[in-house]
């Protein structure tokens, strides 16, 4: 791409299957010295569900900032569906549609009248607008809210809002910021549930989120970042297939005064009386509870200690364990 798009007009893309998404060696250091990213590279096919992870301060937002041009990268390249963002930054801007953590529109402004004046912004004439904005409230379940003020809207609706908002211009990437962050687990479920029906129409979608469960469940890849390099960029499988241990947490029937020694089955005792219990890949479950047997302990409830990507987390993400997951 060497000419830049003009306001309204639609960009044309390399021909060939270029990635969604390309970084490379990308650094950032925020004038005060802080180097957030140091040389990061990434590639994120089209069509793709792909997840950020990290713990906070890792380099997420940063990353997603850069992308969307917000802030300035220090070094490195990326180039959205083939085109350089330093070479023609308004027709990669065109094919990106963000959604960014903070609920940042106008409250007192209708949702119909916000989602048209976004596509207003990409230089779509207003009738048209009104139109590509009705169809987005409407995918989202907002119609029937579409003159409501925005304030009145549930926590659910709003960030339901900001989708609409970032899919107006019809981006062939959408960029979210932690979209299920501080929302309960109901909203969080129909987010996912929409998000994926927008990746299976075709759009690529990339994310970032703490909530390790949140990746496990819709992200085919991940990349984990921290101190801004990556540590992990693996589809989730294979990233799950590395963990070559489970814990799990026994309760036992009586109080015991100290963690059992079990052979083979290296264990902890918990604050609330429960046991850690440590086991690796294929060990025989059997052979755990013989063990508990010889000691005299009987076992009446059992579970794993975390979803088995946090605990892949944990291990790689140095000081993992005091992040804020
Ligand atoms: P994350 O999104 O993973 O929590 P960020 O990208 O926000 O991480 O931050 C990465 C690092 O850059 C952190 O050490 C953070 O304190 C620092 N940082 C972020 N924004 C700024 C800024 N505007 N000025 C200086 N330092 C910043």
């Amino acid at each position: 791409m060497n000419s830049t798009a003009q306001e309204g007009e639609s960009v044309a893309l390399p021909t060939n299957a270029v990635p969604a998404l390309r970084i490379r060696n990308l650094r950032k250091t925020y004038k005060g010295g802080v180097e957030a990213l140091k040389g990061i590279d990434l590639e994120v096919d089209q069509g793709e569900f792909f997840g950020l992870l990290g713990p906070n301060g890792a380099g997420k937002s940063t990353t997603i900032g850069i992308i969307t041009s917000l802030v300035n990268k220090s070094e490195g390249s990326i180039e959205v569906f083939g085109i350089d963002t330093e070479r023609d930054l308004e027709s990669a801007k065109r094919l990106i549609g963000v959604v960014p953590q903070e609920i940042n529109f106008n409250q007192f402004e209708q949702p119909l009248r916000i989602v048209a004046q976004q596509a207003g912004y990409y230089g779509i004439p207003w009738a048209e607008a009104q139109e590509r904005a009705g169809q987005c409230l409407e995918w989202m379940g907002l119609w029937d809210k579409r003159k409501v003020l925005s304030r009145a809207l549930s926590g659910g609706m709003k960030r339901r809002l900001m989708i609409a908002r970032a899919l107006v211009h019809g981006p062939r990437l959408l960029i979210l910021d932690e979209p299920t962050a501080g929302v309960d687990i109901e909203i969080r479920r129909a987010t996912w549930e929409l998000l994926e029906q927008i990746n299976r129409q075709g759009t690529t979608i990339i994310l970032t989120t703490h909530y390790l469960e949140e990746a496990e469940s819709l992200c085919k890849r991940l990349a984990i970042i921290d101190g801004g390099c990556i540590v992990q960029n693996s589809d989730t499988r294979s990233l799950l297939r590395q963990l070559a241990i489970e814990t799990f947490v026994l309760d036992p029937q009586d109080a015991l005064d100290a963690a059992p020694k079990l052979d083979g089955f290296p264990t902890a005792m918990r604050e609330d009386g429960s046991i850690e219990v440590e086991i690796k890949q294929g060990a025989s479950l059997n052979q755990l509870f013989d063990s508990l047997k010889q000691e005299g302990i009987v076992i009446t409830s059992m579970r794993n200690k975390a979803n088995r990507l946090e605990e892949l987390f944990v291990r790689l993400v140095e000081g993992g364990q005091e992040s804020k997951l």
